[in-house]
């Protein structure tokens, strides 16, 4: 098809304002599915996003649109993941679109997420619809959301706002006809040597690995052997087209078109969302800028709560389709056999503990997650990379310990810039930055990883209401003053429960954690001790208390010394035995996630 007659689009907004429901309209109006086959959120297919309401892997789906100037138009429709976790899938997504659909709630206005997808697509400079949602809502406050709108973004008073009731379809044939009009037509060259961007992938256990690619320059073919550029992988396509929602054959695909290539790789590793696709032969000089080979940036414990062999099998199953995933073998004292995994961030951790129950009914305990560390020993040359807290060298072998540091670039509204700037410093925050920008100002801040990773985002958004969004880019790992906090129970020690902290946070957050426990650890007939130690030290300690009375205090006629003397013979016995005979539910290690 000729490329004036194409519009790579995508839908950005906040959470819940309606992507999902607008995109089922537009595939019911343009009837790539007829009424009959329509389910709500059709594109929502992993039953996560059912179970959320949240798109984790984006989807695309071409439109058969004819439009008022009696012309046929392809419309493709990406959509894309829409939490932080997923940033780079989304700018990728947005990376292979013409134009966005910026779409926002009636009933709630421009949000943290609005303000995040809407900056990166400001920064692609990409061409923007501004599209009000939910018009039918009573509490709809349509004047409100303009104003916002607005403020958020000057440029957008030239241009037509639409409002739109995706749920009742209100407003979305005026809509079909903006994105033809306004969104322009993909600009490539197809006399040039292939070029296209790899913004998604899919594994099939019976395909392997599935690509989704936006071609930039050129002539895809089903005959031709193609290369990804950055892992240097050749493959003979096994089928060549586009998704109509499902896939459907096409065997060729053109500059500026989006669809899918069924690889017939079997290995995940070769494919990753940024790269580019050339040809084997006369492959393009220059890839499709900004690729990025995503890293870990968060690790836990998985353990099995029966299985372990079922639930190896279904990480393994799990790691084909989110490359960004990775798995390593554990044994935990405390836990047994499992695996320690590196995820994207604790949203994508979530999702992952989520897809083995709903998927694979799998039930496990996730220990609290932690980054990674550099530690260089005394007498060693090489500092090595930790990724679990109890393989932490014994504090006497330590030389130094480093940490990874992220740039954290917020975007916030003026009368914010006090309370964020106090956040940061209560996350160890180092300013770095601060420049005035429309809307607002852009703070940056050096931050500990370790830090941020879990509810920096959630409380920056509560102390903001929701106006500020956060960007981070990995700096590197610095040295910083890390001390692992052991913790026993019943004198004993476990493992699964060790974690590494800064020093001079490290007598605080032991008292918190060994409250914690003590409210979740199972209570035995006697009373447990729970103690938190740095370098051998403790720092704190609380006594679980008995199930119930126990021996010692039992006969109420005894005299005092007996009872002590009982209460001593207990003791050593549980001394000597220092083992752990209990088993930690998951809420011991959820006590831990809201600590810090
Ligand atoms: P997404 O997270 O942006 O994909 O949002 P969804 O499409 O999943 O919609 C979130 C919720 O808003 C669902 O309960 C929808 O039924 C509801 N919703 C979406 N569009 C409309 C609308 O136009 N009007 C009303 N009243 N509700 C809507
Ligand atoms: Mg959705």
């Amino acid at each position: 098809m000729q490329e004036k007659y194409i519009r790579n689009f995508a839908i950005i907004s906040h959470i819940d304002h309606g992507k999902s429901t607008l995109s089922d309209r537009l595939m019911e109006l343009t009837g790539t599915v007829s009424k009959r086959e329509m389910a709500p959120q059709l594109l929502d297919s992993l039953s996560v996003e059912q179970a959320h309401g949240v798109t984790v892997k984006s989807r695309t789906v071409q439109l058969q649109y004819r439009a008022k100037d009696g012309q046929n138009y392809r419309l493709n429709l990406i959509d894309t993941p829409g939490h932080v976790d997923f940033a780079y899938e989304v700018s990728k997504s947005l990376a292979a679109t013409d134009g966005v659909l910026l779409l926002v709630d009636a009933t709630q206005g421009v949000q943290a997420q609005t303000v995040a997808n809407w900056r990166l697509a400001h920064d692609l400079g990409l061409p923007m619809i501004p599209v009000i949602n939910k018009v039918d809502s009573a509490q709809a406050d349509v004047d409100r959301v303009y104003d916002e709108l607005m403020a958020l973004d000057s440029t957008l008073l030239s241009k037509t706002i639409y409002q739109v009731s995706a749920k009742t379809g209100q407003g979305v044939p005026e809509l079909l006809e903006g994105i033809v009009k306004e969104l322009p037509s993909p600009k490539g060259d197809s006399n040039r040597p292939l070029k296209a961007l790899v913004y998604d992938s899919e594994y099939d256990a019976y395909l392997g690995v599935i690509t989704q690619i936006r071609v930039v320059d050129g002539q895809l073919n089903a005959g031709q052997t193609l290369r990804f550029m950055a892992t240097n992988k050749s493959f003979q396509p096994k089928e060549v087209g586009v998704y109509r929602p499902d896939r459907t054959k096409t065997n060729q695909l053109s500059a500026g078109e989006v669809g899918y290539v069924v690889t017939g790789l079997k290995e995940p590793k070769f494919v990753k969302i940024g790269d580019t696709l050339t040809s084997a032969s006369k492959g393009c000089q220059e890839a499709v800028s900004g690729f990025q080979e995503r890293q870990p940036v968060v690790y836990a414990g998985i353990f099995p709560k029966d299985d372990y062999l079922s639930l190896k099998e279904a990480l393994l199953k799990i790691e084909l389709n989110d490359s960004a995933l990775t798995i390593a073998e554990e044994h935990s004292a405390a836990l047994g056999p499992g695996f320690r995994v590196g995820f994207l961030g604790v949203f994508h951790l979530q999702i992952i503990q989520e897809r083995l129950a709903s998927e694979y009914g799998i039930e496990v305990i996730v220990t609290a997650p932690n980054v990674s560390y550099q530690v260089r020993q005394v007498q060693e040359k090489e500092a090595i990379t930790v990724t679990n807290p109890a393989e932490f060298p014994s504090f006497e072998k330590i030389e130094s310990v480093e940490e990874p540091i992220v740039l954290g670039i917020i975007d916030t509204p003026g009368d914010y810039l006090d309370a964020v700037m106090k956040l940061a410093e209560r996350y160890r925050g180092t300013f770095a930055d601060l420049v005035d920008q429309a809307g607002g100002v852009r703070l940056s801040y050096r931050l500990p990883l370790a830090e941020i990773a879990y509810d920096f985002f959630n409380q920056l958004k509560s102390i903001t209401h929701g106006y500020a969004s956060l960007q981070t880019k990995a700096i590197g790992f610095e040295e910083s003053d890390l001390v692992k906090v052991d913790v026993q129970v019943n004198y004993a020690k476990v493992d699964a429960l060790a974690f590494v902290t800064h020093r001079s946070k490290a007598a605080a957050l032991t008292q918190k954690v060994v409250h914690e426990l003590k409210m979740t650890i199972p209570r035995r007939l006697y009373p447990m001790p729970v103690q938190a130690l740095v370098e051998g030290k403790v720092l704190a300690r609380v006594d679980v208390p008995p199930l119930r009375k126990n021996a010692a205090v039992n006969g109420e006629q005894r005299s005092v010394s007996k009872k002590q003397a009982l209460l001593r013979r207990q003791n050593v016995n549980k001394r000597s035995a220092a083992h752990l005979d209990i088993v930690l539910p998951q809420e011991v290690f959820n006590a831990l996630l809201s600590l810090n």
